[in-house]
């Protein structure tokens, strides 16, 4: 500041400095790693009988033994919020006309009424609930108003209505790439940081997660403490958990455990 000049103080580049700030709030957030919370729902996660609260709501479509993941998912988000981690929560988000829902239902391409809009089964169970999110509704047509605020949201929720979140919300294409990469200090380039995947269903919504990132070039690491698969779904062979996991491994996904995100943190 001490060189400047009156040529410097008429300088129209002056006029970007809000955007410079922008940048700057958006640096702020760590810059190695997104979360990535997958359909944490009370229609997937809980039965309503698990933990003995009285006239709990009972889930629609539930992951057997889903809610014996909940301390590692809150465990997971308390590191976000500790280490100021950008989280992006996906949530399947249906309406009654949804092409995912059937009445005779074959539990592979179709099933039952689950999440369905506005009601309970489709809020987050509190391990993970989003602290003052910014919502991004499949559909609604708001393409205008996403740069700025992706640049800012701790909590970002993708709300879909397919397994495949990039499938299920035209936007997160856009917020993959806008939450996924670091401007790199020296202001050429950016950097991609490394997704940590987790949440439900491993071998339906967290394995299109999963693949989806990979498939756009972004590194992904599984914590698998903190992950849980449909059991039905064990007898298709592509589907079962071992070879999905198999899957991840050859595709170049990380496998790890909740303690192992906790020391990657401590050394980033
Ligand atoms: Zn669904």
């Amino acid at each position: 500041m001490t060189n400047t000049t009156t040529a410097d103080l008429l300088n129209p580049l002056a006029k970007i400095k809000p955007y410079a700030e922008a940048d700057r709030a958006r640096n702020e957030f760590h810059p190695q790693f997104t979360f990535w919370n997958i359909d944490t729902q009370f229609d997937f996660m809980r039965k309503g009988n698990e933990l003995g609260i009285p006239n709990e709501y009972a889930g629609k479509l539930v992951v057997e033994g889903a809610y014996t993941i909940e301390p590692k998912l809150e465990q997971l988000t308390k590191l976000a919020a500790r280490r100021n981690i950008q989280v992006i929560n996906t949530a399947d988000w249906h309406r009654a006309d949804s092409a995912e829902l059937a009445k005779n239902p074959d539990f592979v391409n179709t099933y039952p009424e689950h999440c369905m809009m506005l009601t309970k089964g489709a809020e987050y169970v509190p391990a993970t609930k989003p602290e003052f999110p910014m919502y991004i509704d499949w559909q609604e047509d708001r393409t205008a108003f996403l740069g700025d605020g992706l640049q800012r949201a701790k909590n970002i929720v993708l709300l879909k209505d397919k397994f495949d979140v990039f499938a299920g919300n035209k936007y997160a294409d856009q917020v993959a790439c806008a939450v996924m990469t670091q401007p790199n200090p020296d202001g050429v380039g950016t950097t991609n940081k490394r997704a940590v995947v987790y949440g439900v269903a491993t071998n339906v919504c967290v394995d299109y997660a999963v693949m989806g990132l990979r498939e756009r070039g972004y590194n992904v690491t599984v914590p698998t403490d903190a992950i849980k698969h449909l059991p039905h779904l064990e007898a298709t062979p592509t589907l079962n958990l071992q070879a999905i996991l198999t899957k991840w491994q050859n595709a170049g996904v990380a496998l790890t455990t909740t303690s192992g995100i906790e020391a990657l943190l401590k050394e980033n």
